[in-house]
């Protein structure tokens, strides 16, 4: 499915929320989820600095989806995203019954990126969320965006 010109503002509010991760000593990546009428719902970026390495903002979406939405609303809505879901959040959207899932950069250009930029290999491998969760609409990437994901990693890992 392709992504469409007016869902650009819901990934530049990603990449912004994946400045403002990159801003606070965090992983830069952010995630916003959008209800079926294109109201903005819920929004988070990466809080792994804390110490817990679960604190993906996609997580946190799913979650809160979970305590906040109807299942029929949950379905109908769609998540945006700076970078791909990594497995662990494909399969919390999936678990829960989020809709569809658009993000700027995938799992791929991620881990080709991080690879050039010497970063050890993650515990979890990163499988494209049609591995995880084939059930789950996805779009993307979105190459008129990714090169800003691509500098805010670089400045992130090369600090
Ligand atoms: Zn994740």
């Amino acid at each position: 499915m392709v992504v469409k010109d007016a869902e650009l503002p819901y990934l530049r509010r990603c990449v912004e929320l994946a400045a403002e991760a990159l801003e606070a000593g965090d992983e830069p990546f952010g995630s916003v989820l959008v209800g079926a009428d294109g109201e903005v719902l819920a929004e988070d970026h990466n809080r792994v600095a804390s110490g817990d390495r679960t604190r993906h903002p996609e997580f946190e979406l799913a979650r809160w989806s979970a305590a906040h939405m109807s299942p029929e609303a949950r379905a109908a809505a769609t998540v945006y995203t700076s970078g791909e879901h990594c497995p662990m959040c494909a399969a919390a959207h999936a678990w829960v019954g989020l809709g569809r899932i658009v993000y700027v950069a995938s799992s791929e250009q991620l881990t080709q990126w991080l690879d050039q930029l010497g970063v050890p290999a993650p515990p979890v491998r990163a499988l494209p969320v049609r591995e995880v969760a084939p059930g789950v609409t996805v779009a993307g990437p979105v190459p008129e965006l990714a090169e800003e994901v691509h500098a805010l990693h670089r400045r992130f890992h090369q600090a």
